[in-house]
């Protein structure tokens, strides 16, 4: 695959070179920005498959340029945070961001899910591949590689989130007001065992892959790439 590109958003000079430098010996092309204000210019002229992208930048914040962006493209947008608090914020305020990465980080971390979110994209566009997840939206069934799924209501309502944007991060909250459609209120705790029931289910037809990820702060999402994998990557 020829190499593909990625906007690093980042108005601290050391932690943009440094990205940038992992980036590159990942094989990724890679310009960086560190003025809020020239990031649309900039992702315009530099087209990238993927960005990375700060929160708290001079003259525009990143909130405010995902949202913009999101009227017009679907790459993948990775925010970069500095506060664990701050994912849940933005998660519930909706901003389309595909996945979230707090500061301090490891840099192999961060390219680790530049990756990651880029081969979601290739899962999603590959026009050979059969979707190995079904969701019957009709039949209210499920299946994984032919293998069909003995779902409650509430576990299919959440399967069918998570499938139709695979890869996003989805809070809790986000995740309650799908699966419940009479809008009721439940806590924290019943989610996670709705979605621990799920992942076993899930497991038990595909061992090995942990198709449903937790993501710390913020959520759960949904990596059909994992049913591909080792998972010892
Ligand atoms: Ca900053």
């Amino acid at each position: 695959m020829s190499s593909e590109k990625v906007l690093v958003v980042e108005d601290e000079p050391k932690i943009a070179s440094l990205l940038s430098d992992y980036l590159r010996s990942a094989g990724y092309q890679t310009e960086s920005i560190g003025d809020g204000a020239e990031v649309i210019a900039a992702f315009d002229r530099f087209q990238p498959d993927l960005l990375l992208l700060d929160l708290m930048l001079p003259n525009r914040d990143g909130l405010e340029i995902c949202r913009e962006l999101r009227t017009r493209s679907s790459v993948p947008i990775i925010m970069v945070t500095a506060r664990v608090d701050e994912i849940d914020r933005l998660l519930g305020l909706g901003v389309g961001a595909d996945d979230y990465v707090c500061k301090p980080f490891a840099p192999r971390e961060v390219v680790a899910r530049v990756q990651a979110a880029l081969r979601r994209v290739g899962w999603q566009h590959e026009p050979g591949q059969s979707a190995p997840v079904t969701v019957d939206e009709c039949a209210m069934k499920a299946s994984i590689n032919g293998q069909p799924l003995d779902l409650t209501p509430v576990e299919f309502r959440l399967l069918r989130v998570f499938t139709g944007r695979p890869g996003r991060v989805f809070s809790r909250g986000q995740l309650m007001d799908h699966a419940y459609e009479d809008h009721r209120v439940v806590s924290d705790r019943t989610i996670d065992s709705h979605v621990k029931n799920l992942r076993q289910k899930l497991q038990a037809v595909s061992p090995g892959a942990t198709l449903i990820q937790s993501v710390y702060g913020a959520g759960y999402r949904f990596d059909p790439t994992a049913l591909t994998e080792t998972p010892a990557e």
